[in-house]
């Protein structure tokens, strides 16, 4: 067993000095170099490919990234996941970390209608349920034994729940496990309670900073351009917002994840402008742990349903669906035929997935370190080939997840550590398990 010397306390000013550390000009006389001299002053220098121009960036930005994602061409995108796949192992080694953590889902009821989620239920709906805190702590005792160094808490937006509740369930399961970090809450969460409760989002999350949250998911940042939010999530808050809240916890000394939900609507320009917020924050903050692209889970969604009855249709509507009436645009009907129903079976479009591992590691460079899998969304399969695209970290063992389940994926629940260890060891990896903010780590020989 080894431990990490780093102390969680210091990643958010490691993460500023690694920001100006990090992906220097390529150097003189490198492809893609401007002032690079052509051997022949006569000649033209040929025009740069798109591979060379997006490989060679120090900073590549939005429409460079854009066409990055998208290109068609069979040549590029294995450059580019061969790119991604050696910058990794320069930052990383052959190391693959997971977390052997466990979820609660603190409640279903919610007040707003995401068109992707399938897990949430309206108030009032016979269905629906909100934990106590002893309960909580309860389900935090049976996954004792199975060795959990981590609790992940999420919910919905529920109007029985107060702020004083949801600060009684982490202080309970604090005061029960000293030793196991919470990981809660979200950013609509922390602006739902704000405005409900009159407070600023500094003062809610301090009130959870004090009952025992450490760390916070970046969930709800779904797509972080405000014109797709309006198709897909029109009651979230807005971009401008969940950049502030996220800002605000990491100055606070609350590090997030940093997530994207894609497969839906979106462009690949929504992609890169969502991945230049993540990294203007990083820039500043130095406060996310890690990348973890997360593809749209169609199955018993309304948006999963609109955009299978879409095909052929200019404009879908959601007449019938619990978000009645709305019109979304910008459907794209070939986007949609390969997401429902093409690739794997049914679910996404695995090469766009890998690709944008790939990608994500490029565009942040050693500015976000750990780029992770989710193989509760992409499956294990995928999410194994995926380990060669860039890919630094497989998430957790994620007992009794729910979200995904109930939109429709099939990939199981948990998935103990000891497969985590025999699947990354079967990619030629070296399996370690770590903590929730790549603090300590432990070697897979036990
Ligand atoms: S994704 Fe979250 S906020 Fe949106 S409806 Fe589901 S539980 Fe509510």
């Amino acid at each position: 067993m080894r431990s990490g010397e780093r102390k969680a306390g210091h990643r958010i000013a490691d993460g500023r000095e690694k920001a100006r550390n990090t992906r220097k000009h390529p150097p003189s006389g490198a492809i893609g170099d401007p002032n690079r001299e052509s051997a022949d002053p006569g000649l033209q220098p040929p025009a740069l490919s798109l591979a060379t121009r997006f490989l060679s960036s120090v900073r590549p930005g939005i429409d460079e990234t854009a066409a990055a994602l998208g290109s068609a061409d069979p040549g590029f995108a294995s450059e580019v996941l061969a790119a991604a796949d050696e910058a990794n192992r320069r930052t990383n080694g052959r190391r693959v970390t997971f977390v052997v953590n466990r979820n609660i889902n603190f409640t279903n009821v919610c007040v707003i209608d995401c068109l992707f989620c399938g897990y949430s239920v309206r108030p009032g709906d016979p269905a629906g349920f909100a934990l106590s805190a002893d309960e909580a702590v309860g389900r935090v005792r049976e996954s004792i034994s199975l060795g959990i160094r981590e609790v992940c808490i999420t919910g919905g937006l529920n109007p029985s729940l107060s702020l004083s509740h949801l600060a009684a369930i982490a202080g309970a399961i604090r005061r029960e496990f000293p030793a196991l970090h919470i990981h809660a809450f979200s950013p609509m969460e922390v602006a739902w309670l704000a405005d409900r409760e009159g407070l600023s989002a500094a003062a809610v999350l301090g009130r959870l900073k004090d009952a025992g949250v450490q760390s916070m998911p970046g969930t709800a940042a779904e797509i972080l351009v405000d014109s797709v939010r309006r198709r897909i999530c029109p009651g979230k808050l807005p971009v401008k917002r969940w950049v502030e809240i996220v800002k605000t916890a990491h100055r606070m000394g609350i590090p997030t994840t940093a997530t994207i939900m894609c497969g839906h609507v979106e462009t690949d320009s929504d992609v890169a402008e969502h991945l230049l917020v993540l990294r203007r924050i990083q820039e500043e903050t130095g406060g996310f742990t890690e990348f973890v692209p997360l593809p749209f889970v169609p199955f018993r969604t309304a948006l999963g349903r609109l955009m299978k009855s879409s095909r052929g249709r200019k404009r879908p509507t959601t007449h019938g669906s619990r978000q009645g009436g709305r019109s979304i645009s910008g459907i794209d009907p070939g986007r949609q035929s390969s997401v429902v129903g093409g690739g794997l079976p049914g679910v996404l479009d695995a090469d766009r997935m890998r690709r944008l591992h790939a990608v994500a590691r490029l565009f942040f460079g050693d500015l976000i370190p750990n780029i992770q899998v989710s193989w509760t969304k992409l499956g294990v399969e995928l999410a194994r080939t995926t380990l060669h695209a860039g890919v630094s970290d497989m998430g957790g063992t994620l007992i009794e997840e729910n979200i995904t389940r109930l939109a429709g994926g099939t990939h199981g629940q948990y998935l103990s550590r000891d497969e985590f260890i025999r699947i990354i060891r079967e990619e030629g990896l070296q399996p370690v398990e770590r903590d929730t903010l790549y603090a300590r780590f432990w070697g897979s020989g036990r």
